[in-house]
C-alpha cells in the first residue's frame, strides 16, 4: 500500500488506523521540499483536497487575506482573468472556495466526480504556487484597493477586498473580537486583523504584497490535505512531476508562539449604532485565554462550560445578569482555530450606567459557581455536546472538509493530523471528572480567576461613522493634493489600465487552456430522496429510510393555511417562544436541562411552501416542530415535544419580556449583515402569497412586529392570544410526522403517541385568503458605507411556464455579467441573479459601494442574454456548472427535510429528472426567450435598498424605513 509515495518523492511517516471514521490517516512528507501531506482514506465518494499555508499577519493591511483572492485571478498554465470563476461556471465542485484565517490561509476543493476533483486539484495549485501577481499589477488593484478618479478630479479607494471589510466593520462584534486580539495576544500576530482594517488597506504596497507571496506561499511551508477516496497517485504525480520538481526545502514558517499570560486591561471602542433604540446598547466584552491547541479535553470542558453558564436565559451568569436588569442577552463561546483558544463573553444591551454592575455581577457569579456546579445541568451540557460531536451532521457541508478543519487544527501547530479527529473516550473521562471538583476547579481558573484576560467596552457613537468617512476623506485629500501633475497621470493611466484588463475578454485560446468535463460527465439524473408515505392510527407519514447511525430525526408538519393573516407574525412569535417557557410541570430552567438530556436538537417555526407559479396565491402552510434524538430516548423526547406544545404557560410575561428583545436583536444584526435576504425577502414579499407569510413570520415585517410589542400594552394583548392560536394549530386532525432513520418502528412509535397525546382539534378546512400587499420602491436605512440592492418580480401568472434552460440563464448571467460589472468593476463583494421555479426573478447585490449604480445594471441582464447567445455561446460549461449547483452535498437530516420540502411544494422526482433534462437539452432559442422574460420582469420590477444614508439616498425610494 502507498508504494506510489516513495516513487513520486514522498516518505510515509505514519499511518494510523482512524476508527470513528472509518478510515486510516496516512501522513507522508515531501523529501526534498518538506511539504507535508496527510491523506484520511475513508470510504466517501465526494474527494477533499486543501493547500493551506502558515500565514502570520505583521499588520492589519490584510495582505493575507488579499493575497487568497488575488491568486486566483490567473495563473501560468491557466492564463484566464479569473480561472476560480471559470471553475464556478464549469464544475461539478461540492465545494470551491479560500479562506484566510488569522494564521493561515487555505484553499480548498471538493468534488464527487475524480475527473473534475483532479481538474480542480490542478488549478488550485496552479493558482497558489504561479499566479499571475507577479506579471499583473492590476490584480492587486482589483483585489486589494486602488484610487478610483472621477472626471472632477476627486478620488476615492475602491477594490474587492476593501469594500468586504468596509461591510464586516459595521458589526459591532467584529470590532469587539479585533479589540479583543489585540488585548490578548499583544505580542504575537494574533493581534493583527488577518482580514485587514478598511483604515489600513490603503497602507499595503504592490511590494510588500509580491513578498508575502514569495515568503509565505512556498511548497515547504505548504500542508496539504486529502480526505475520501481520492485518486492518490494522480495527486502526489501532479504535485512532485510539476509543483514540487525542482524545487528545494525553503523552511516551514513555524507557528506563533503561545502568548504568555497578560492583563489586557479595559479598552474602550466606539460603534455606529443604527437606530435610536440602539443608543443606550453598550455591550461588555471579555476575552479569557482558554488554554492549548492540544488541550483537547480542556478545550472540551471549558466549551461545556460555557454553555452551562450562558447557553440559555436560565443558565446561571445569564440569569444573574437578567435578573439584575443589567442587559439584553450573553453570549459565551470558545474561539478556536489558532494556536491559543480563548473565551468570548459578550453581555449586549448595556446601559452606560450598568456596565460596572455587569463586571461586578460577572464576578459574583462565578465565585458562586465555583463553590458547586448544578450537576444536572452540567450533564445536559455534556450529554448535548457529545451528541452534536459524534453526529457530524454538517448539512451541506463537506465532512471531508470538516476533517480538514480538524486536522489542521493540530496538525498546523506540531501535532499529528489525527490528534482532533477521534472523541474516543473523552467524555466519559469527562463524566467520571465531573465527580471529584473537576470542573469546578476548570471555572476557577479560565473564566474566574484567570489572569490572561481583556476587557472591551462598546459605545454607540452616532458621529462615529461620519468621523471614520471623514477621515478617509482627509487621507485621500492628503494624498491627492501631493501628487504632481506626472503622478496625477501615472494614477490616471493605471486605472485606465485596470478598466481595460477588466473589460477585456479571455481569449478561446486562454479559456481552452482550463481542463474541462464533458456531456458524459453530467448526463445524470438527480439522485432521487428517499420517500414513502404511509398512514398510522389516521396519521399521514413520510418515511426517509437513510442510515443515520442510530439517531432518529423528526419533523411534526401542522396544517395552518387557515391562519388568519393578521396571525401569522403572533402564531411565529409563539414558535419562537415555545420550549423557553415554563409549562405545567416543569420551569424553563428544568425544561432547558430536560430538552438537551433528551434530544439533540429541537426547533420550532411557521414555515410556508409555495405551489404553481400559475397561482401566486396557491401556499402550504405548517407549523414545524423538528428535533433529533437516539432512538433509545425516543419515546422521552415525544413526551418532551407534547408537553412544551400542550401545556406551555403563555402568561409567563417576565420571560416573554426577555425573550423579545433578544430575537429583536438578533434579527437587527441579520438585516445589517446580510441585507441582501432581507432586501429579496421585501421584493418578493407582494408577489406571492407563500412569501407574505415568509415575510410576516420571520424576516422585515416580523422584525417590525416585534418593535410593536415594545408597547407593553400590545404586548399583553398579543400574548394573551397565543395559546388559543397554537391550540388551534398543534392539533392531532392537522398533523403530517416525517421520519428520517433507519428503522420504521420509529415513525409508528412517533404517531401513535402523538395521535394519543395530542388534542384532536379540527382539520383545516378552507385556506386563509393572503393577498400580498402591492410593492414598492423601498430603502431601509442601516449604520454602514456600503449596501445591498435587490431588484425582481415574477413571471408567474404571465403565461410563462419555467424550465430548466433557466437555470442555464442564471449561471450565465451571473458568473458572465452581474459578477463582472457589479463585483469586479462596481466593487461589490456579490452579486447574481436568481429564477425560481415558481416565477420570482431577481438580481441582488451584497456589500455594495454603489447600490444605485447596480440598480442600473441589472437592467442590462436580458440585453447581455441576447448578445452572448449571437457569438458562439459556450453552453457547456455553464451547463456543468448548472448541474453541479442542482446536485448539493447533503447530510442524511438535510435528505430528509429537503425531500419533505419538495413533497410539500408538489415537486416530484419526475419534475425533478423532467427540469433536468430541460436543463441539458436547453438550446439557444429557449435562452433568447428567458432574456425576454428576465427584460420584462426587471423593467417591471420593483426593488428594495438597504444600506447607509449615502447608498438609499442615491436610489431615492417612494418609502424608507429605519430600523
Ligand atoms: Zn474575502
Amino acid at each position: 500500500m502507498l508504494s506510489c509515495a516513495n516513487t513520486y518523492g514522498f516518505e510515509v511517516t505514519r499511518e494510523v488506523p482512524v476508527p470513528e471514521l472509518s478510515g486510516r490517516l496516512y501522513r507522508m512528507i515531501h523529501r526534498a521540499t518538506g511539504l507535508d501531506l496527510a491523506w484520511l482514506d475513508r470510504p466517501d465518494d465526494n474527494k477533499t483536497f486543501a493547500v493551506a499555508f502558515t500565514t502570520l499577519p505583521e499588520d492589519d493591511t490584510g495582505v493575507f487575506h488579499i493575497l487568497e483572492h488575488s491568486v486566483l485571478c490567473g495563473s501560468s498554465r491557466y492564463p484566464v482573468k479569473e480561472p476560480f470563476v471559470e471553475l464556478m461556471k464549469s464544475s461539478l465542485n461540492t465545494f470551491l472556495n479560500a479562506l484566510t484565517f488569522q494564521d493561515k490561509t487555505m484553499y480548498p476543493v471538493c468534488s464527487r466526480n475524480e475527473a473534475d476533483f483532479m481538474n480542480l486539484v490542478s488549478v488550485y495549485l496552479d493558482a497558489v504556487f504561479c499566479p499571475a501577481i507577479y506579471e499583473k499589477p492590476e490584480i492587486f488593484r482589483q483585489e486589494g484597493w486602488h484610487y478610483e478618479l472621477s472626471v472632477d478630479g476627486a478620488a476615492e479607494y475602491r477594490g474587492v477586498v476593501f469594500n468586504e471589510m468596509k461591510g464586516a466593520f459595521a458589526d459591532p462584534d467584529e470590532l469587539a473580537v479585533n479589540a479583543l486580539n489585540r488585548g490578548l495576544f499583544p505580542d504575537t500576530s494574533y493581534r493583527f486583523v488577518s482580514g485587514g482594517d478598511p483604515e489600513h488597506i490603503p497602507d499595503l504596497t504592490p511590494e510588500a504584497f509580491i513578498s508575502a507571496h514569495r515568503r509565505y506561499y512556498s511548497p515547504s511551508n505548504a500542508f496539504v490535505f486529502l480526505d475520501g477516496s481520492v485518486p492518490l497517485e494522480k495527486v502526489l504525480s501532479l504535485l512532485d512531476g510539476v509543483y514540487l520538481k525542482g524545487r528545494k526545502d525553503t523552511g516551514r514558517i513555524p507557528p506563533s508562539p503561545l502568548q504568555a499570560p497578560v492583563d489586557g486591561g479595559v479598552v474602550h471602542v466606539d460603534y455606529e449604532p443604527g437606530s435610536a433604540d440602539q443608543m443606550t446598547k453598550h455591550r461588555f466584552a471579555r476575552g479569557l485565554a482558554a488554554g492549548s491547541f492540544d488541550q483537547k479535553e480542556r478545550l472540551t470542558a471549558v466549551r461545556i462550560l460555557s454553555s452551562y453558564l450562558a447557553a440559555n436565559n436560565h443558565a446561571p451568569l445569564t440569569r444573574a445578569i437578567l435578573d439584575a436588569g443589567l442587559a439584553e442577552d450573553v453570549q459565551l463561546q470558545l474561539m478556536d482555530d489558532m494556536i491559543q483558544p480563548w473565551l468570548y463573553l459578550q453581555v449586549t444591551g448595556v446601559s452606560a450606567d450598568n456596565l460596572e454592575a455587569v463586571d461586578r455581577t460577572i464576578a459574583q457569579v462565578l465565585k458562586d459557581q465555583a463553590d458547586g456546579l448544578d450537576r444536572e445541568r452540567l450533564m445536559a451540557e455534556l450529554t448535548r455536546l457529545e451528541f452534536r460531536m459524534r453526529e457530524r451532521d454538517y448539512g451541506s457541508f463537506p465532512p471531508g472538509l470538516a476533517n480538514a478543519f480538524l486536522a489542521l487544527g493540530s496538525w498546523q501547530y506540531g501535532g499529528e493530523p489525527e490528534d482532533n479527529l477521534e472523541i474516543g473516550t473523552m467524555f466519559d473521562d469527562l463524566r467520571e471528572k465531573m465527580k471529584d471538583g473537576h470542573f469546578e476547579r476548570l471555572l476557577h481558573d479560565v473564566f474566574a480567576d484567570n489572569p490572561h484576560r481583556c476587557t472591551v467596552l462598546l459605545h454607540p457613537v452616532p458621529s462615529c461613522g461620519q468621523a471614520r468617512r471623514d477621515r478617509e476623506s482627509a487621507r485621500l485629500a492628503g494624498e491627492t493634493s501631493a501628487w504632481s501633475e506626472k503622478e496625477r497621470g501615472e494614477k490616471q493611466r493605471q486605472q485606465e489600465k485596470l478598466v481595460a484588463w477588466q473589460t477585456s475578454k479571455d481569449s478561446p485560446e486562454q479559456l481552452a487552456t482550463l481542463p474541462r468535463l464533458t456531456w458524459e460527465d453530467i448526463r445524470q439524473m438527480p439522485e432521487p430522496l428517499p420517500l414513502e408515505s404511509a398512514e398510522i392510527s389516521g396519521i399521514p407519514l413520510l418515511l426517509h429510510r437513510i442510515s443515520t447511525n442510530g439517531i432518529v430525526y423528526v419533523t411534526l408538519f401542522f396544517d395552518a393555511e387557515d391562519v388568519p393573516p393578521e396571525d401569522i407574525s403572533a402564531l411565529s412569535l409563539a414558535a419562537d417562544l415555545l420550549s423557553r417557557l415554563p409549562t405545567a410541570r416543569h420551569s424553563a430552567s428544568e425544561l432547558s436541562v430536560l430538552a438537551k438530556l433528551v434530544s439533540g436538537s429541537l426547533a420550532f417555526s411557521l414555515a410556508s411552501f409555495e405551489r404553481e407559479h400559475e397561482d401566486r396565491s396557491a401556499f402550504r402552510c405548517k407549523f414545524t416542530v423538528s428535533f433529533s434524538a437516539l432512538e433509545k430516548d425516543l419515546d422521552r423526547a415525544l413526551e418532551l415535544v407534547t408537553e412544551i406544545l400542550t401545556e406551555t404557560d403563555f402568561g409567563a410575561m417576565s420571560e416573554i419580556s426577555e425573550l423579545i428583545p433578544q430575537r429583536r436583536q438578533q434579527l437587527f444584526e441579520r438585516i445589517v449583515t446580510a441585507g441582501h435576504a432581507v432586501a429579496v425577502g421585501r421584493v418578493l414579499a407582494p408577489l406571492s402569497s407563500a412569501d407574505t407569510i415568509r415575510e410576516r413570520s420571520s424576516r422585515f415585517d416580523y422584525y417590525r412586529f416585534l418593535r410593536t410589542l415594545e408597547n407593553p400594552e400590545t404586548l399583553r394583548e398579543t400574548a394573551s392570544r397565543l395559546s388559543s392560536l397554537l391550540k388551534n394549530t398543534a392539533a392531532g386532525a392537522r398533523l403530517t410526522v416525517s421520519v428520517t432513520g433507519e428503522s420504521d418502528d420509529s415513525a409508528a412509535k412517533a404517531a401513535r403517541f402523538l395521535r394519543q397525546a395530542l388534542p384532536a382539534g379540527a382539520p383545516c378546512t378552507a385556506p386563509a385568503s393572503i393577498v400580498p400587499e402591492a410593492g414598492s420602491t423601498e430603502g431601509i436605512l442601516i449604520p454602514a458605507d456600503i449596501g445591498f440592492a435587490v431588484l425582481g418580480g415574477t413571471f408567474a401568472g404571465t403565461g410563462v411556464s419555467y424550465s430548466g434552460a433557466a437555470s442555464l440563464a442564471e449561471k450565465i448571467v451571473s458568473l458572465g455579467h452581474l459578477w463582472n460589472a457589479v463585483r469586479v468593476r462596481g466593487g461589490a463583494y456579490g452579486t447574481g441573479i436568481a429564477i425560481r421555479n415558481t416565477g420570482p426573478v431577481f438580481c441582488y447585490s451584497y456589500r455594495d459601494p454603489n447600490c444605485a449604480g447596480s440598480l442600473q445594471t441589472f437592467l442590462s441582464c436580458g440585453q447581455f442574454l441576447r448578445d452572448y447567445l449571437k457569438q458562439e455561446p459556450d453552453l457547456l460549461a455553464y451547463t456543468i456548472g448548472a448541474v453541479g449547483d442542482a446536485s448539493p452535498l447533503l447530510s442524511p437530516s438535510a435528505k430528509g427535510a429537503v425531500s419533505d420540502s419538495h413533497y410539500l411544494r408538489g415537486l416530484t422526482q419526475e419534475d425533478r429528472c423532467r427540469i433536468r433534462e430541460e436543463l441539458l437539452n436547453a438550446a439557444p432559442g429557449q435562452l433568447l426567450q428567458w432574456a425576454d422574460v428576465i427584460d420584462d420582469v426587471l423593467k417591471g420590477g420593483s426593488y428594495c435598498v438597504v444600506g447607509g444614508e449615502n447608498q438609499v439616498g442615491a436610489c431615492a425610494p417612494s418609502v424608507t424605513y429605519t430600523l
